[in-house]
């Protein structure tokens, strides 16, 4: 379903250059909450915008749903992303917009017509317990409920991957724990597949199936959680 295949990214260009990461493989498989965690510095963030292509790679292949995506001309790169959502640490709303108009703001992109956009949205608002909150303004929102927004958005387009960059980092533990709840609850009801990155483990050990340590641009343990962190 999400297939890395040498993946390698190299930042700046002759002799100053930094390897984020260095020839990485990784297999999600569909409706999967796969983890990856490391330490500042490790990759994460290089390794999830890749599989968006909002970071190009320098080398290697981002297959997501048997297409692979660094084939892809600008329009079909486009279409394709449509299939994956995208959470922020800084949950990266728009600040003048309503919840319902950010939640709308990726169906206008693509000229969706109003009904539809309608109905969508209010599914989404009701899916992460905002309905209430339609007219307000980020501003007037807690974090979690900021990142609900994100949430709602990032699933208006009926993606099938939901890519977390550090989504709870910004928030206190017992909203982290609420947040990590509803992304639990999103997966089983859409067999969603979940990638998150994170720095803390107990995120990891909270939501997720499978984990990948990152260390240096490179992936050095991968297995199920269990597994990968209860060790004897
Ligand atoms: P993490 O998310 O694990 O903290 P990053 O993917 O952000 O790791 O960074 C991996 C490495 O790539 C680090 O050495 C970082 O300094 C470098 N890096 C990340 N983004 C850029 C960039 N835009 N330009 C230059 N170097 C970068
Ligand atoms: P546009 O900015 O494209 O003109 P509108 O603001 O007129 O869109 O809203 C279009 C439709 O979206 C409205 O008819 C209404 O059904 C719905 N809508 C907009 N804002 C809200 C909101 N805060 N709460 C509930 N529904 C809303």
């Amino acid at each position: 379903m999400i297939e890395l295949v040498g993946l390698t990214k190299t930042y700046g260009r002759r002799g100053k250059t930094t390897t984020a990461l260095s020839e990485l493989d990784l297999s999600i498989q569909k409706g999967e909450i796969f983890g990856v965690i490391g330490h500042s510095g490790a990759g994460k963030s290089t390794l999830i915008r890749c599989i968006n292509l909002l970071e190009r790679p320098t080398a290697g292949e981002v297959w997501v749903d048997g297409v692979n995506l660094t084939e892809l001309g600008k329009s079909e790169l486009q279409q394709q992303r449509r299939k994956i959502g995208m959470i922020f640490q800084h949950f990266n709303l728009l600040s003048s917009a309503t919840v319902y108009d950010n939640v709308a703001f990726p169906l206008k992109l693509v000229n969706t017509p109003k009904d539809a956009i309608d109905r969508k949205v209010k599914e989404m608002l009701a899916l992460v317990g905002l309905e209430q909150h339609s007219s307000k303004y980020p501003a007037q929102l807690s974090g979690g409920q900021k990142q609900r927004v994100g949430i709602a958005r990032a699933l208006a387009s009926d993606p099938s991957v939901l890519l977390c960059d550090e989504a709870t980092s910004a928030l206190d533990p017992q909203t982290t724990d609420s947040i990590l709840k509803l992304l639990l609850d999103i997966n089983e009801k859409y067999n969603l597949t979940i990638v998150l990155i994170t720095h803390e483990m107990h995120v990891i050990q909270n939501i997720c199936d499978r984990v990948a340590v990152i260390h240096q641009g490179g992936i050095v343990e991968q297995g199920p959680v269990t597994e990968v962190f209860l060790k004897p």
